[in-house]
């Protein structure tokens, strides 16, 4: 099986594609497997005609990436983001197909994105956006086929949109054809912070099977968004020490700890972290490398990289974003002794509630809290220690990263075999 162009190692799709074929060959499965999994099984790319504010129309490209459906529906977010392209898209598709074999849900991997600049939309073109997206992709989406969600600036406002204009179109209501919808209209409670919430378990045992103590941990969080924001709250309130959060401006740090309610309360009120009061001003960049115990990046891709990752000083990387770390990065983490719990793992808990939902839907009876964040837990625990045990067993080492991928693509391989290939 040809190796991707190393030069090539900072593209996400060729990184991803190495590590799938890595994992085939580990595990010496014929490479058929590795052909099936380096491509989606279907992208389609649509011009997607809105009209504007202005009266103008302007055309925005979208994608869907169907990656593989062997355990179930092809599952995966929407994003809205300038700098998608189809690359990104295939590869957020392949780690979907991964997350839900890992986390032991009855989905594949998809993944969309439109091409657009979210913050210059108003909410009436966003709209119309979220809809006609709908309209181009209805043929190739839906409950039993595919099942879009949110992902980075999409909402539960832009699923309601989606799901509502799917029915418009299907003329009934099929409310499982997206999920991360708000509660009125078939949402799940706990959905909003579920991704959070998974990746305070998978930090909570990372912290454990380390031999220390979550209330003694100091943690530094990149990204105060859906995902940073909600994790922040939810291990401080879990007894850790917040020592440092940034966004995509800034970042505050203070090693006697941050209240994190009080951080993002400031963040809402001002639209930024910076001038919160009682707190050294840091960047992004300095995040990565401040003293602390557990790193969860949890914003873009492709931040942690060779020229940052020796200088990381966490014993512990949760990754809450997609792809946060660069292969080279990977590399050096591991030769530190590292622990890196992958994000097909550790921020799978947002995929996981989603599948709650779409049970919900299905029966058309609603969950409590308890419940859901219940199920959630037993999932996420679950899935850490079967992927550290099976690490440990099969590589010799402690990187989950190569561990889950062997583990979810010997799961994936046997569902395509038991059906069959062809
Ligand atoms: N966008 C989220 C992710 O990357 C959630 C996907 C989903 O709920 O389907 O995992």
């Amino acid at each position: 099986m040809k190796k991707e162009n190393p030069g090539q190692a900072e593209n996400t799709l060729m990184a991803t594609r190495n590590l799938i074929r890595e994992a085939v060959e580990r595990l010496g499965l014929p490479p058929v497997v590795y052909d099936y999994l380096k491509d989606p099984a279907r992208f389609v790319e649509v011009s997607i005609p809105v009209e504007m504010d202005d009266g103008s129309i302007r055309l925005f490209t979208g994608y869907r990436s169907q990656h593989n459906n062997a355990l179930g529906p092809y599952k995966g977010g929407i994003r809205f983001h300038p700098e998608s392209d189809p690359d990104e898209v295939k590869a957020l598709s392949m780690w979907m197909t991964l997350k839900c074999a890992l986390i032991g849900i009855p989905f594949g991997g998809g993944k969309g994105a439109v091409v657009c600049e979210p913050r210059q939309l108003s909410m009436k073109e966003k709209e119309r956006l979220s809809r006609g997206y709908i309209r181009a992709l209805a043929g190739v989406l839906g409950p039993e086929i595919d099942i879009p969600a949110p992902d980075m600036y999409t909402d539960a406002q832009v699923m309601a949109w989606m799901a509502d204009e799917y029915a418009r179109i299907m003329q009934k209501s099929a409310l499982g054809v997206v999920t991360g919808k708000p509660l009125l209209v078939g949402g799940s409670v706990g959905r909003e912070e579920a991704t959070s919430r998974g990746v305070l378990f998978a930090a909570r045992e990372a912290v454990r099977v380390s031999g220390i103590s979550l209330q003694n941990c100091r943690v530094a969080v990149q990204g105060a968004g859906n995902v940073g924001g909600y994790a922040a709250l939810l291990l401080h309130e879990a007894g850790a020490k917040i020592v440092a959060i940034s966004d995509s401006r800034a970042g505050v740090y203070n090693p006697e700890g941050l209240d994190a309610g009080a951080v993002m309360k400031h963040k809402k009120a001002t639209g930024s972290l910076a001038g919160f009061p009682g707190a050294e001003e840091i960047t992004n960049e300095q995040l990565l490398t401040i003293d602390c115990d557990i790193l969860i990046p949890a914003a873009r891709e492709n931040q942690i990289t060779a020229a940052n990752a020796a200088a990381v000083k966490a014993r512990i990387v949760v990754e809450g974003a997609n792809g946060p770390t660069t292969p080279e990065a990977d590399q050096i983490l591991k030769e530190k002794g590292v622990l890196l719990v992958p994000d097909v793992l550790a921020n799978s808990g947002g995929v996981t509630v989603s599948y709650f939902e779409w049970v919900q839907n299905n029966y058309g009876y609603y969950w409590d809290a308890e419940t859901v964040n219940k199920c959630l837990e037993e999932k996420m625990v679950d899935a850490f220690h079967k992927i550290y045990n099976f690490t440990r067993e099969n590589s010799g080492h402690l990187h989950m990263r190569s561990g889950a991928y062997m583990y979810a693509i010997r799961k994936i391989a046997d569902a395509m075999q038991s059906r069959g290939w062809f």
